[in-house]
């Protein structure tokens, strides 16, 4: 009897193509294989979804190509967390498949089906033993550097990769070869996993604290299915816990994922869990080539790999026997991909413990509202870690209002106050570390011409453009647009401009001039585009070469500078008054996360924040270092008598795309046409629907945007508004469906 498969392919697609498996095939075709198909005149990779044996409704049969792997690429678990996502997401079920694989196992139209061949590395390993002193002597009688390789190579265990020998033991490639010669040793070529963080030192991690000790014992004691947030304030030691929670599941045989932040992947973290679990950790960041990933892909699913440490996507991960998923800094928003799937992994973490059995743990000193939420519903419990390691007191925040506070008059348009300014120069006096947080880069926000008005924009975006100084340019930070910084108004021709709002290279050169002694690093996006340069820039930090560490956000995430004594917090209110719900609870997180980088060595530390809202009940929280401040003040803010926001309902945007306003508007409103007709039709009116209006911002990468919000508090409402969408199967290039967005503008 012929068997036929349904294949999925990773395209815009929800319904599989159905083949004929070649009888040679059987054994291997079946739910998760990856398998290369004809497609029109083409050949495609997908991945097998169902077998049946019912033939195609109609139309010409055709065969299954290839299966060009030994066991199936996806699990049943993981192909059930793919049907999730694309019921959740509302997105066609070809692409929640393709963000369940790396790029590279997709193939490039069928030229590579099995994915990019494995990289392979010489290694030496000795052939013949020379057990007595007296055949050691006379087999290198006249050749000592021989012999010293040859017993180096005997203390590895007789086998090692020729690149070690030659770059960490510095024996020559001549020398190598000779052992060859001679018939005491052969050269192979294995498969060598490409890894960047290979040749990291590592260390074993400290014993527990009596917190950490005591919150370990409280997750062990909560069922496995009940999710754990571990809220922890900055410097309470939340990642030994981790280490320790991923330390019981490994010695147990089983599997474990830990998502960080992409930012927060560096070295130093890499080397923490390497300090645990040796080789048994796989990487995975965006540094990685295509061929590196499907590497490691691999290496988890052969189950050689058992703990997997990423960014978003590695939940995804194919870790064998997973037990135990962590997400540190659950609150990031760079947890939430841009494309289709739209998923948040802090979510799909949930979804995926559900289907494999895994337990869940959440991180942070600053737990988004949303999982606030659940612990208050009783979904999930929280651990509390309330003290720092030592019992190094949280550092005192100091508010200054930039308002009525006495300025620098050498700093010009600089924001910069006397208390800020006093604590930086003491710092720096005693030969301490300071971190200075403008959220803002480039040289000014923008630049306006005093006679008319006019500030430069960008022509694809509705954005003003950002004034550069190195090099000299006006920036688009949303599409890259790049316009030279002439010499006069192109409106009115005036030669005179202000540059208005402060951006990170101001702050540099300002910096630079008060306190020209002090070494300057700056971290933005613009120094930090090529790979690794954020690392290198850390490292210098890490070895006291820095005196004073200026950047963004990216600066307030994750660092443990013990030498670090003064935060300053520049500008907080960069972020405070976007039109965007979550706009305070961004500035929040952002001041309370890097007030604290401070004081976590014995000399203690303090902080300053500059801000023009004083009074607002983030900074203030912030100030307090209370997230149990911030949500008693917020939570309120987003329920009735207010407009309602999440975490009180839940929120679907729709964003319709145009080549003229009109366009966008026009889909904008069958859109929400159709939400009003399903709304009242067949919802039972549960939804509220936002629209249609302009974005915030309302033209980007030369096309028009408005948008449709609907919310509900009903979660299953919001599903079926998703499944419904998906039905629908509108173009996702006009408009896109994004469930729990992240950003509003
Ligand atoms: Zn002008
Ligand atoms: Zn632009």
């Amino acid at each position: 009897m012929t068997l036929f498969a349904d294949v999925l392919l990773p395209l815009s697609v929800s319904t599989p193509y159905r083949y004929a498996v070649p009888d040679a095939l059987t054994p291997r075709v079946v739910p998760g294989t990856r398998v290369l198909v004809p497609v029109r005149r083409r050949r495609a990779v997908g991945v097998v979804s169902g077998i049946g044996s019912e033939p195609p409704a109609a139309g010409t049969q055709r065969e299954i190509l290839a299966a060009p792997d030994a066991d199936p690429a996806l699990s049943a678990e993981l192909l059930r967390l793919g049907e999730w996502l694309s019921s959740y997401y509302g997105c066609p079920s070809g692409l929640s498949l393709r963000a369940l694989l790396p790029g590279a196992l997709w193939g490039g139209r069928g030229a590579r089906v099995a994915g990019p061949a494995e990289r392979t590395e010489r290694t030496i390993t000795l052939v013949k033993a020379l057990p007595s002193l007296l055949e050691r002597e006379r087999a290198f009688s006249r050749s000592p550097k021989r012999r010293a390789a040859y017993e180096a190579l005997e203390a590895l265990g007789g086998t090692a990769p020729q690149r070690h020998l030659v770059s960490q033991l510095k024996l020559g490639t001549q020398v190598l070869n000779g052992l060859v010669r001679e018939g005491l040793a052969r050269i192979d070529r294995v498969a060598a996993p490409r890894d960047p963080f290979a040749d990291l030192a590592v260390a074993p991690p400290p014993a527990l604290t009596a917190d950490q000790r005591r919150a370990m014992d409280a997750i062990l004691g909560t069922p496995p299915e009940m999710p754990v947030l571990i809220e922890g304030v900055t410097g309470s030691g939340k990642t030994l816990v981790y280490l320790e929670m991923l330390r019981t599941v490994v010695e147990s045989g089983r599997g474990a994922i830990l998502l960080v932040p992409e930012i927060a992947l560096t070295p130093q973290t890499v080397a923490r869990v390497r300090g645990v679990f040796g080789d048994a950790v796989a990487v995975l960041h965006s540094g990685l080539s295509d061929a590196e990933r499907a590497d490691a892909w691999r290496a988890v699913r052969q189950g050689k790999k058992r703990v997997v440490v990423g960014a978003r996507s590695a939940i995804f991960a194919p870790v064998q026997r997973l037990a135990v998923i962590v997400v540190d800094e659950e609150h990031e928003p760079s947890y939430k991909q841009g494309t289709a799937p739209r998923y948040h992994a802090r979510d799909v973490a949930l979804a995926r413990g559900r289907v494999e059995g895994a337990r869940v743990l959440f991180g942070s000193a600053t737990p988004s509202l949303e999982l606030l939420h659940q612990v208050d519903h009783g979904s999930v419990r929280r651990v509390e870690l309330p003290r720092r390691v030592g019992d190094r007191p949280l550092p005192p925040v100091d508010l200054v209002d930039l308002r009525s506070a006495e300025r620098v008059p050498e700093a010009g348009p600089v924001t910069w106050s006397e208390p800020l300014d006093r604590a930086v120069r003491e710092a720096l006096e005693r030969k301490e570390q300071v971190i200075l947080l403008l959220n803002r880069r480039g040289f000014a926000s923008f630049l306006q011409c005093p006679t008319c008005g006019t500030v430069p924009g960008c022509p694809r975006c509705a954005i003003s453009l950002t004034v550069h100084a190195t090099p000299s340019a006006l920036r688009c930070h949303y599409c890259g647009h790049e316009e030279e910084l002439g010499p006069t108004c192109k409106s009115c021709g005036a030669t005179t401009r202000r540059m208005r709002g402060l951006g990170t290279q101001q702050l540099e050169h300002f910096l630079g001039s008060r306190f020209p002694a002090a070494r300057i690093a700056r971290m933005d996006l613009d120094t930090t585009s090529t790979k690794w340069s954020h690392h290198r820039i850390l490292e210098r930090v890490a070895r006291g070469e820095v005196d004073i560490l200026l950047g963004t956000q990216m600066i307030a995430k994750g660092l443990d500078f013990p030498g670090v004594t003064v935060v300053g917090v520049v500008d907080a209110d960069t972020g405070l008054h976007l039109p965007d719900f979550r706009a305070a609870e961004r500035t929040f997180q952002l001041v309370a996360q890097v007030a604290g980088r401070a004081g976590r060595g014995p000399a203690g530390g303090r902080v300053v924040v500059q801000t023009r809202s004083p009074d607002h009940h983030a900074l203030r929280a912030a100030a307090a270092h209370s997230i149990a401040a911030f949500a008693a003040a917020e939570l309120p803010l987003r329920t009735l008598p207010h407009p309602p926001y999440p975490p009180h309902v839940g929120l679907i945007r729709f964003v319709a795309l145009g080549k003229t306003e009109d366009a966008a508007a026009a889909r904008a409103t069958r859109v929400a046409d159709w939400l009003r007709r399903a709304n009242g039709e067949r919802l039972g009116g549960g939804l509220t629907i936002l629209g249609p209006a302009p974005c915030p911002i309302a033209r980007l990468h030369g096309r028009w945007r408005w948008h449709v919000l609907i919310k509900s508090a009903e979660p299953r409402l919001l599903g079926r508004v998703m499944r419904a969408w998906r039905g629908q199967g509108r173009s996702a290039a006009l408009i896109v469906a994004d469930r729990d967005p992240v950003s509003l503008l």
